[in-house]
């Protein structure tokens, strides 16, 4: 018997309903090139193979890998199973022979690199056509609806609209919340709930098609936010803007000088950004 890895976030999805939805939202194509992140002991691989995807698993677990080898012989030999024992930040995912656009990335990810996972997938040069996450639910809230995880308040005026990860996500995909899965669901089961989200038509169009690069859409909003108290204006000017600049970037998107980062919009600051060069 294999026991569950802490230090490798190893909670097993047992819930078929969940299983069922994550392949629903991934709309595969038979054929179709799926990369599972952590496929652990291999349940929602099998439903990955079971609608006919080509999956290259990444595993870090060495025991997982050879659960993974006992349990799809036939997959392996007949090639639509491609395992990889592998450090999923340390994977070069183009060198699986994956191109930029043609591939989809499916998997119950290991929460404790949560942010690093979208980061690596979203910024890079192969870029996958869709995403189907199950992450933990405050984070899933907070990309899609941009809020402070599970901090509702009464007055929907005074929410922050958009925080660095809802935005760093936004920037490059369309966002959906599929559904929540309950801690229950997995073996053993999380301190908290989980939730399934769908980040499609990903690409770079959003900030070239303004004319604003990466590094200074992340650079800005960074120095944005720097500080919570303070206005976007001081943010800025700490970090050596210059004030009338900053003011009349602010005038051309038609917000008030004494702004807050959290208050604008993705196409707010990617106008405010264009205009602040
Ligand atoms: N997909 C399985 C399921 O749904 O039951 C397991 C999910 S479990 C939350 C996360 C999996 O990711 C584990 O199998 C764990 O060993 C693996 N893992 C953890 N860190 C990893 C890393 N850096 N690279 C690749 N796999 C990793």
């Amino acid at each position: 018997m294999i026991y569950a890895k802490k230090t490798f976030g190893q909670n097993f999805l047992k819930d078929r309903v969940a299983l069922e939805k994550i392949i629903v939202a991934g709309k595969i194509n038979p054929g179709e090139h799926v990369l599972e992140i952590g496929p652990g002991r291999g349940a929602l691989t099998k439903f990955l193979l079971g609608v006919g995807a080509v999956v290259h698993a990444v595993e870090i677990d060495p025991d997982m890998i050879q659960v993974l080898q006992d349990t799809f012989p036939e997959a392996i030999a007949g090639g639509t199973l491609i395992i990889h024992q592998a450090d999923i930040l340390e994977t070069d995912v183009s060198e699986f022979g994956l191109v930029a656009g043609e591939y989809k990335v499916i998997a119950n990810i290991p929460y404790y690199i949560t942010g690093l996972i979208l980061r690596k997938f979203l910024e890079s040069e192969t870029q996958p056509s869709l995403m189907v996450l199950l992450v933990q639910k405050e984070v899933a809230e907070r990309i899609v609806d941009g809020q402070e995880g599970g901090k509702k308040k009464k007055d929907s005026r005074k929410q922050p609209k958009e925080n660095i990860l809802s935005l760093s996500v936004k920037v490059y995909a369309d966002v959906r919340y599929v559904t929540t899965v309950g801690a229950k669901s997995f073996s053993p089961a999380p301190k908290v709930d989980s939730a399934v989200i769908e980040l499609s038509n990903i690409s770079k169009d959003k900030l070239h098609g303004v004319g604003v690069t990466d590094g200074e859409f992340f650079t800005t909003m960074k120095h944005g936010f720097s500080q919570k108290r303070k206005t976007l204006m001081n943010n800025l000017k700490q970090h050596g803007h210059d004030a009338v600049q900053i003011g009349s970037a602010l005038d051309v998107v038609g917000l008030d000088h004494r702004v807050r980062a959290e208050v604008l919009t993705l196409e707010q600051w990617l106008v405010f950004i264009k205009n602040l060069k």
